[in-house]
Formats: C-alpha cells, sequence, structure tokens
C-alpha cells in the first residue's frame, strides 16, 4: 500500500487526537521509525519534528480504518450478512485444566492456559500481554512476558486500559523472537494495520493473537481513585478481583462480594470506547469473553492459526472444551455485536 507523504499533525492529532476518538494502543507510538512520537497520558506526544512518513496514520485503528479490507487480509474474504459477530471456523466454551491457572484467571483459563502452552511447546518466546502496576494493583500495566510465572502473574482482567503493543515493541527490540499478543479488539485493529502494511519487524514477530470481548475500558482515576477509593471508600489493596457479569462485582481479599450497578460506573468509561464497532475482537485469531458464564471462557476461534492452537492444547488435555449449546449465548453474542456496531462513529466501514 503506498504510503501518503502526511503529517502526525495533518491526521492523527487533527483527526483521532483532537477529536478525542484516540484509544491510546500505542500502535503510532511504536511505529514511527523517526521516534518522533513518546507515549504520554493515554496517548501520542510529538517530541520532535514530524518527517511526514505517514506511517502512523497507516496503523491508526481510528483512522481511516476499513474493517472489509482487514478482514480480507485475514480471512482471505469478507464477512457475510448472517455472520454478525465476524468470521469464525467454531465457537466453544473453554475452561483451563490446571489449578494454579484456575485460581488466578478472569472466567475460563482459556488465554492464559492458551498463552503458557504456547511458550513452553515453543510456539513463542514470550507473550505481550497485560499485568498489573506494582504500585497499583488495579491499573492495568503492559507486560512483555516470558515464563509461565510471568504470564500466571498477569491473569484476570483489569479493566483500565492497558497499551499492550507497548510490550510488543519491548519484544521486538529485545530480539526475543516469536511473540502471542493478547488485546482489546481496537488493539487487535492496530495489530491487524502493522500486519497489514505490513511493518516488517512486528508482522513477523507475532504469532497469534488472542482478542478479549470489550464493552468498554474504564478510567484508573475515574473508576478506581475517584468511585472505588473516595466516594465507596473501598481500600485498593484489599480488592482481589473484578468481574462485570451483568452488575460490576468486588470481590475483596476477606471473602466480601460488592456488586456495583452498572449505571453508576458508566460515567467513568473511556469516552473513545463509545465510538467502537467491534464487541468480540472480530479480527482476532482467537476471542474470547466471558458474557455471563461462570467459570468457563466463551472462545470464538477465526483462523486457521488459532484453530491450530486452540486443537493442539484440547488435544494435550491443557484445556477442557464443550461445544457451546445455549442458543442464549449466541443471541447475547449477537445483541452485543449490534449494539456497538449502532454506535459506531463512522471512521470504520
Ligand atoms: C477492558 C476489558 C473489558 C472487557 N469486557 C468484556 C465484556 O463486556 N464481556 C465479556 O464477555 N468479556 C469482556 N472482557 C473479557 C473478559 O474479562 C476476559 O478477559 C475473558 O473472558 C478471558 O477470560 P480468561 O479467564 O480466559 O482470561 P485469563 O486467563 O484470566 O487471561 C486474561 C488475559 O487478559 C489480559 N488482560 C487483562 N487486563 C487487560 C487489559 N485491560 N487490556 C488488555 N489485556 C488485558 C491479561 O494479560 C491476560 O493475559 C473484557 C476484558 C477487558 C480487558
Amino acid at each position: 500500500m503506498p504510503i501518503r507523504k502526511v503529517s502526525f499533525e495533518e491526521t492523527l492529532l487533527r483527526s483521532v487526537v483532537e477529536p478525542r476518538l484516540c484509544v491510546g494502543c500505542a500502535s503510532c507510538v511504536i511505529s514511527c521509525p523517526f521516534n518522533c512520537l513518546e507515549y504520554s497520558s493515554g496517548g501520542p506526544e510529538l517530541i520532535s519534528e514530524c518527517k511526514m512518513c505517514g506511517i502512523c496514520a497507516q496503523v491508526c485503528p481510528r483512522f481511516n480504518t476499513s474493517l472489509s479490507s482487514l478482514e480480507r487480509f485475514v480471512f482471505g474474504r469478507e464477512r457475510n450478512t448472517t455472520e454478525e459477530f465476524g468470521v469464525y471456523r467454531r465457537i466453544l466454551v473453554a475452561q483451563t485444566s490446571s489449578d494454579d491457572v484456575r485460581m488466578v484467571c478472569q472466567d475460563g483459563g482459556l488465554v492464559t492456559s492458551l498463552l503458557i502452552f504456547a511458550i513452553e511447546k515453543g510456539i513463542v518466546n514470550g507473550a505481550a500481554i497485560s499485568g498489573k502496576s506494582s504500585d497499583e494493583p488495579l491499573k492495568a500495566v503492559p507486560k512483555l512476558a516470558l515464563s509461565r510465572n510471568d504470564i500466571l502473574e498477569c491473569a484476570g482482567t483489569r479493566y483500565t486500559y492497558s497499551p499492550n503493543l507497548l510490550a510488543l515493541k519491548e519484544g521486538v527490540q529485545n530480539n526475543v523472537g516469536k511473540l502471542s499478543f493478547v488485546g482489546t479488539p481496537c488493539q487487535i485493529h492496530a495489530v491487524r494495520k502493522l500486519q497489514m502494511l505490513p511493518l516488517k519487524k512486528y508482522a513477523d514477530a507475532i504469532s497469534f493473537t488472542v482478542g478479549l470481548f470489550c464493552s468498554e475500558s474504564f478510567t484508573y482515576n475515574g473508576l478506581i481513585k475517584s468511585f472505588f477509593q473516595e466516594r465507596m471508600g473501598i481500600k485498593l489493596g484489599e480488592v482481589s478481583g473484578i468481574n462485570i457479569k451483568g452488575k460490576m462485582i468486588l470481590r475483596m481479599k476477606d471473602g466480601e462480594v460488592k456488586a456495583i450497578p452498572l449505571r453508576d460506573v458508566k460515567e467513568y468509561s473511556c469516552t473513545f470506547c463509545r465510538a467502537c464497532p467491534d464487541f468480540s475482537a472480530e479480527l482476532a485469531d482467537i476471542s474470547a469473553g466471558g458474557l455471563g458464564l461462570e467459570g468457563w471462557t466463551l472462545t470464538v476461534v477465526r483462523t486457521e492459526v488459532g484453530d491450530e492452537i486452540v486443537s493442539e492444547a484440547e488435544s494435550k488435555g491443557v484445556i477442557k472444551t464443550k461445544p457451546l449449546e445455549d442458543k442464549r449465548l449466541i443471541d447475547l453474542l449477537i445483541k452485543m455485536s449490534r449494539r456497538k456496531r449502532e454506535v459506531q462513529g463512522g471512521f470504520i466501514h
């Protein structure tokens, strides 16, 4: 694809950052060949004169993104009208077979189990994922995981935004080798744009992607600091986990469970999420979500690469799987996907 000679200011600053559509994924920052961009306060900041190579605009998930051309790139075809949550090969529910994963995972531990399996089998050398900030444990931070322990430490969901592409950059810079990538739908869009361009150093490094279903992310200062800490008086160090199952459920270390209606936290959702058309990470190799299930991960296997990993993990007993028999879950998946597409901002077509 020819690269137009346009500046960061004319493209991303004007059409994405200033209108507050930037998701803060860092794809522009990690792609700038001249290191003109720095990741600062959740987005790109121009730190030296833009050389107008235009690459940052080519990899931004919020700038001139054509879902149809990304689908053709990933699947070799566009979805048909019945494929409401994107192209896929099979759909199932999955659960880890490992006790140590079960103790720390968010839903069924499918994601953590696959990442560990891939690293232990030598399919990848590392994983670009999200971990916990060491001083603020409810804050998501990008993490380059290189071992089973690293991956276990990152299990579970933080509902604040984590620019996992920064971990991808770290892996590539350090010549780690093949990497798996986990991220929200917007981050999967960015990764696919990097691969499609292609930016070879990233395209060559990525082995497979796992996309997380996502209704929205929340701001750390809003949800965690203002609401949990200040308004509810919650000691953040006492929270052992957060999940969303119709309500926001906070599990405390002493066993107490607090259920918060989603309408009470709505104001803390990231504004940029309101323009996102993708609920189920429709461009990932494997997509994973909880969708109201307890102890199982709803798993959408979309590509051949994804199918190989899931099938091998199934056959080696790393994960247990069941067909998705409850039609209500499919209906819910369709409903969530439609809802997101209806609010999309028009920058994806
Ligand atoms: C912001 C956000 C919103 C979500 N919203 C929904 C939803 O509305 N409905 C739904 O069904 N599912 C949602 N999910 C997905 C769900 O929470 C689980 O991640 C998914 O079901 C996989 O469960 P698991 O037990 O297999 O994952 P685990 O084995 O626990 O692994 C989770 C993986 O997610 C990574 N991760 C954690 N936090 C983040 C983050 N903030 N950004 C990127 N990566 C992260 C971790 O590094 C880990 O590798 C959301 C996830 C996120 C991050």
